[in-house]
């Protein structure tokens, strides 16, 4: 493998071209016209244009990616999360051009990429799945039947669905009928699949989720697990590992859970399965995501693996450099995802220009970065400028460190969420290990980050007044 072309932007493009460039193979680029400045495009040995701004004209195009990978010779195309990187006809299309797909085979992209069909194929394996229904439910009188069987609230979800897309929580069996059909409307405009099912609504959960690797040789791990619990809309913000509620039996058992998820099948390469802790430690599968996840890093950093370069070794056909026993958990690592977003207005986007941005260095800190000082933020993608990562000996050292980094992250013209991650990273539920998905909505409001900001200032003002007064006395020191 000696040229990989990523099909991606952002700061994912660049991560994976790092290792790439590690490992001596040449990276190709595609772009957008919306992203001809962008860092990804200047840190390629090659780029090449294939579209305008909005992804379905560049991004999502499969069969012009491969074209220009054909072009340029590329022995292997890289997809990133998002975009295509789960689409099982692009992996199919690319494998049938004798290019090499970095991801598992298509098949499986096809079974996990439906919540239904994932939980089909894992029955065999003795996996503890959420109570609910099996099949798609089309019928009323008979998804109330079941509802009843499982006991409200319960949760309808899409089949099709990402992203915390196409979720909708029915307390009693009046409400079920009417969300039931706008839960199918849903999914049909967005996922193109009106399937939904039924499962019981895990009252307050974690979510911990499992990454695994498998290689073509029959050999899969798992490198432990990340928790992430802190998210807002069902979808993740900040990310830990290893989690504060994990004993070691219960990570073994999760962990041979994953790889038998993995096994279920046929699993090739980076792969996530996701589950569902309860208040009593119960675990049930989720789904499982087929692809290198945002959250990646605090694995990397508590397990010394470079995930890209696994992923690159066993695409390129190698055995699994490492087994089981060779993994061990060595200290902490936090994430939190840096948005161009305004934590005081709803999380609304906040489009303009970076004119500054500076990014925190230190030993312990990571940034996964995809911008510079001067860009603007295309309206078209994934507001995500970054992803701030930490490590420390301990939890309580990892958060002091982010702490300092979140300070030290100087960002101007547009609003971010480094102030709605210090607001978490210093509060107390976050801080004793003791919360759950609801962390968000029982813990943070935009008057209470206010409140806390306006009481920063204060206190810096008393700091600042302090200084003075002391460097007045030290002033005046030689006439006394
Ligand atoms: P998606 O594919 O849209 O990300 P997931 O099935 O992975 O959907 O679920 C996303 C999040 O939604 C979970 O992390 C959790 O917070 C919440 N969730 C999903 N299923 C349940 C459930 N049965 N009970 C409670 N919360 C759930």
């Amino acid at each position: 493998m000696k040229k990989i072309l990523v099909a991606n932007r952002g700061e994912i493009a660049i991560r994976v071209m790092r290792t790439a460039k590690r490992m001596g193979i040449k990276t190709v680029a595609v772009y957008s016209t919306a992203d001809r400045n962008a860092l990804h495009v200047k840190y390629a040995d090659e780029a090449v244009l294939i579209g305008e701004a909005p992804s379905n004209q560049s991004y999502l195009l499969g069969d012009k990616i491969i074209e220009v990978a054909k072009r340029l010779n590329v022995d292997a195309i890289h997809p990133g999360y998002g975009f295509l990187s789960e689409n099982a006809n692009f992996a199919e299309l690319v494998e049938a051009n004798n290019i090499t797909f970095i991801g598992p085979r298509s098949a499986a992209i096809k079974i996990m990429g439906s919540k239904l069909a994932a939980k089909e194929a894992v029955k065999a394996y003795n996996i503890p799945m959420v109570p609910g229904t099996d099949n798609a439910i089309t019928d009323v009188t008979k998804a109330k039947d079941r509802a009843q069987d499982i006991g409200f609230p319960i949760l309808i979800k899409a089949s099709a669905g990402g992203g915390g897309k196409g979720m909708r929580v029915v307390e009693k069996v009046n409400e079920l009928e009417s969300q039931m059909q706008r839960a199918i409307s849903e999914a049909t405009s967005a996922f193109g699949d009106g399937s939904v099912f039924i499962e019981k609504y895990i009252s307050s959960p974690r979510h911990i989720e499992i990454q695994v690797m498998a290689d073509a040789h029959g050999n899969v791990i798992h490198l432990f697990e990340r928790e992430c619990s802190i998210q807002r809309r069902h979808q993740k913000i900040i990310e830990e590992a290893p989690s504060t509620v994990l004993t070691p039996q219960l990570r073994q058992e999760m962990g041979e859970a994953a790889i038998n998820v993995a096994k279920s099948c046929d699993y090739l390469g980076a792969g996530t399965v996701e589950f569902l802790l309860d208040d009593d430690h119960k675990f049930y599968f989720l789904e499982m995501n087929t692809r290198l996840q945002v959250e990646h890093p605090v694995t990397e950093l508590i397990t010394g693996m470079d995930l890209v370069e696994l992923q690159i070794r066993v695409a390129r056909g190698e055995t699994l450099p490492i087994t089981q026993n060779d993994l061990k958990i060595k200290g902490h690592a936090l994430e939190l995802r840096v948005y161009a977003e305004d934590p005081t207005n709803n999380f609304l986007p906040s489009v303009g220009t970076l004119d500054m941005y500076k990014l925190p260095i230190g030993k312990g800190i990571r940034v996964d970065n995809g911008f510079e000082e001067g860009m603007g933020i295309p309206i078209y993608y994934d507001p995500m400028l970054s992803k701030l990562i930490t490590y420390g000996k301990t939890r309580d050292e990892a958060i002091e460190l982010m702490l300092k980094a979140i300070n030290d992250y100087k960002i101007e013209g547009i609003q971010t969420t480094l102030a709605f991650g210090r607001f978490v990273f210093e509060h107390e539920g976050f801080r004793s290990g003791h919360f759950d998905t609801h962390f968000v909505k029982n813990h943070y409001s935009p008057e209470a980050l206010k409140e806390k900001q306006k009481e920063e200032v204060k206190i810096a003002a008393l700091i600042a007044v302090k200084q003075y007064i002391e460097d007045q006395k030290l002033l005046k020191l030689p006439n006394q």
